[in-house]
């Protein structure tokens, strides 16, 4: 039998490869490499697909976080509130730019930040709001955006894992007053290297963000203030051009693949993604829970099935934050699902049969008796 990988991007890329193909010798013979009207289109195309004024091309997506902190004003001591569940992408760009991540847990229901706890966790020093739209979902905007503005805080969404996913029929990173997205290959737009991206619909923050990105510069020797060198290439750029014509497509694809194994697996004994009503989870993982996790994945693993578990170590309890003393009953529900979650194979052309197979042997492995 077939062995399942949990994800396949080869499989993409045979799809696409004319496409593919054609646009990187593009790039090539035009010599196009650093900035140029491949990085300028895919930006155009970008904020085109969002409907937001600026997109601004950068590294990658710890880049976009951390440039777009600086850029909306962050500064050394103030507190950004950053869900306890997430890649360290997201607290990482915190302290990098001096600030203070303070961990909220996250809702059991969505992974999600959990935006009941958020108000207990202001401080006077409290700038900011990042929330995560963990594993494809968005988190819940309508209340974030009011919290935030009841308090006076910004709001950055780090949009890495749900390009095109919506709540109440608005897109996310539209919502706040930034946000960044990640283009690393595995995300659900992903380029064949990496990539990042800032937008905004806010003038000044755009401009910032666009100096910090290229070392302060205002002309090609003139330079305002240092920034740093961090800047989408045009072959990334070029990829991705292909690669945004397609993501509402595979986006779908992904939701089949969702639908599938939600009607295939068993309720009973494994606890299921929840798609809130007025949300459009776009699935960049599909991820259950159960108590005997490892158990699961190591008897997948032996029937050839790949699995994941993002993440094993929510941010509290990372050794990297080690300094903030954090106990398990401060973050409950991050604590008990970082030891219950598992990432099932998902990629918009996993064929229905395997979910099929990866559901029996789920349904299998997770039965008590
Ligand atoms: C991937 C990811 C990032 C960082 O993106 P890179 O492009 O790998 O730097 C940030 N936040 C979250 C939630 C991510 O999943």
């Amino acid at each position: 039998m077939n062995k399942i990988p949990f994800v396949d991007l080869r499989a993409q890329y045979s799809e696409i490869k004319d496409e593919i193909d054609t646009a990187i010798a593009a790039v090539i013979s035009e010599t196009a490499f650093i900035k140029g009207r491949f990085v300028d289109q895919f930006e155009q195309e970008f904020a085109q697909f969002l409907g937001i004024k600026y997109a601004i091309g950068c590294g990658n997506g710890t880049d976009a976080l951390e440039i777009a902190l600086r850029a909306l004003g962050v500064k050394c001591g103030d507190e950004m509130l950053v869900p306890a569940q997430s890649f360290i992408a997201t607290s990482e760009a915190v302290s990098a730019v001096g600030a203070k991540p303070v961990f909220v847990d996250i809702d059991p229901a969505t992974h999600c930040i959990d935006v009941n706890l958020i108000a207990a966790k202001i401080t006077p020093k409290t700038r900011a709001i990042i929330p995560v739209h963990l594993y494809g979902l968005p988190a819940n905007m309508p209340a974030i955006m009011e919290l935030a503005e009841r308090h006076r805080l910004l709001v950055l969404e780090d949009v890495a894992q749900a390009h095109g996913a919506r709540c109440h029929g608005k897109l996310t990173g539209t919502w706040g007053h930034a946000a960044t997205f990640s283009f690393f290959p595995g995300k659900n737009l992903g380029a064949y290297g990496d990539g990042g991206m800032i937008v905004t619909n806010d003038r000044a923050v755009a401009e910032m963000a666009q100096k910090i990105a290229n070392h302060g510069r205002i002309g090609k020797y003139d330079h305002e203030f240092e920034g740093r060198n961090s800047r989408l290439d045009g072959l990334q750029a070029a990829i991705l051009s292909v690669k945004l014509r397609h993501l509402v497509k595979w986006s779908e694809k992904r939701r089949t693949v969702a639908d599938r194994y939600l009607t295939r697996l068993d309720k009973k004994n494994l606890k299921l993604p929840v798609i809130p009503a007025e949300y459009e989870h776009v699935f960049h993982l599909f991820v259950v829970e159960h108590p005997k996790r490892d158990l699961l994945a190591k008897q997948l693993s032996e029937h050839g099935v790949a699995t994941g578990v993002h993440y094993p170590v929510a941010l509290p309890f990372l050794k990297a934050y080690e300094r903030f003393g954090s106990k398990p009953s401060d973050f409950p529900v991050a604590h008990q699902q970082m030891n219950q979650v598992l990432s099932l194979p998902m990629y918009p052309e996993l064929p229905l049969e395997w979910v099929d197979r990866v559901a029996d042997l789920l349904n299998a492995a997770a039965n008590p008796s």
